[in-house]
């Protein structure tokens, strides 16, 4: 597989895929994930990764060298993975174990679960060797079991069929217990959102519980808890939790119940933006979270999804009294940080405020950012003061 002439230079410095207008030449007619590899126009080897004919990323490099991809391979990279998450959390903690890229396996993702895996494979590579990784997974750390989720959108882009959750290894109870920070939550890792818990908020949410002690909290969406539940343990006086997801919300009062903090919490099913649109909701807060699904899925959307984020971020700012703080975020990928900034700066403008900026923040140190490619980062987390 030949690079066009001059296309190299990205991914010699760091980058992992190449696109499909960067290619010049195929051998043969290759299946979709099928391992090649890659040369530059005057005949460099590039990298061993994994060929797509049909998607946009026509390359993704998982070795710079000729090393086998097999089973060593990947236990190899499991290992180096777990030493940053072992420095970070320690050796027993839940975290995300695996961040595709960012740790050398494009497009797949571990979560690990106290004694269970959540897996998730995003590229038809990956998918490829599926019965490989799930042997290396089952061989680190002794897993009680391992889950694999096909169910994420992002799969259609390499042709994957979307799937309900498989147990490819040992058992999975309907409801694993893990602790972050001292919060406990239920997860369902069959099927919650993503694998089943958002890995990527954890240190965001203990920057927010600092704050909340005697304070009036909203979590606005509150998926099973995480910023809400943290905000409770850390004192907060009253934790409005709000989503539109039923059996997200079962778990958030489970979990409120399980870290003895139910009388605190009080649950609503519905619209984020309705319920923040009442006017009798105004002043009720004196702390508001905002951590929206991503609103923009792809680049043609980001228009709007940046005006639907700013109405959104106004309506928060409007309701707060002032001194009051709003812990805002935006996890799509094509928002980045100084789109993110100018639709805040936006918002408060729309909202009639004067809003300073405490901290920005990212995702968590268990998905870490390669440098060398600006698409491994993708959470962006602000913490405003309203005036
Ligand atoms: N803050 C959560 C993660 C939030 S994920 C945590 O720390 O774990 C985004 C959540 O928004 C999902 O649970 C989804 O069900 C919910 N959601 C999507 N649209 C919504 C809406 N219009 N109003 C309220 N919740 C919404």
């Amino acid at each position: 597989m030949t690079l066009r002439e001059n296309e190299e230079r990205r991914l010699l410095e760091g980058h992992l895929w190449a696109f499909s207008n960067e290619i010049a030449g195929v051998e043969g007619q290759p299946e979709p994930g099928a391992l090649a590899d890659l040369y530059s126009a005057r005949d460099r080897f590039v990298g061993r990764g994994f060929y797509h004919p049909h998607s946009l990323i026509a390359f993704r490099v998982a070795a710079r060298d000729k090393i086998d991809i097999d089973e060593a391979f990947f236990k190899k990279r499991l290992v180096e993975a777990f030493a940053l998450r072992q420095s970070l959390y320690g050796a027993e903690a839940s975290c995300r174990w695996l961040f595709g890229e960012s740790d050398g396996l494009p497009g797949l993702i571990v979560d690990r679960y106290g004694d269970y895996r959540a897996v998730q494979i995003l590229s038809a590579g990956m998918e490829r060797l599926k019965a490989v990784i799930v042997s290396a997974l089952a061989d680190v750390l002794g897993p009680k079991g391992v889950v694999l989720r096909p169910d994420a959108p992002l799969r259609e882009l390499e042709g994957l069929p979307q799937g309900k959750a498989e147990v490819v290894f040992g058992e999975v109870p309907d409801r694993v217990q893990i602790e972050l920070a001292g919060v406990k939550f239920y997860t369902d890792l069959r099927s919650g959102q993503k694998t089943g818990f958002y890995f990527d908020q954890r240190e965001n949410r203990r920057v927010l519980g600092r704050l909340c002690k005697g304070k009036r909290v909203l979590d606005a969406f509150c998926y099973t808890g995480g910023f809400g539940l943290s905000a409770a343990a850390h004192g907060a006086s009253r934790v409005v939790l709000v989503d539109s997801s039923e059996p997200a919300l079962e778990l958030a009062q489970a979990n409120a119940q399980l870290n003895g903090v139910s009388e605190s919490c009080a649950f609503v099913h519905g619209d984020a933006l309705t319920l923040l649109s009442q006017e009798g909701q105004k002043n009720q807060f004196d702390i508001i979270v905002l951590d929206p699904p991503a609103y923009a899925r792809s680049k043609k959307h980001l228009p709007k999804a940046l005006k639907a984020y700013e109405k959104l971020n106004a309506q928060a700012m409007k309701m707060l009294p002032r001194g009051g703080w709003l812990a805002t975020s935006s996890c799509s990928h094509h928002v980045d940080r100084a789109a993110f900034l100018e639709m805040l700066r936006n918002a408060a403008r729309r909202a009639g405020r004067r809003v300073r900026l405490l901290e920005l923040r990212s995702q968590a140190k268990d998905h870490p950012v390669l440098l060398s490619m600006p698409e491994t980062e993708y959470l962006k987390f602000a913490l405003l003061e309203i005036g």
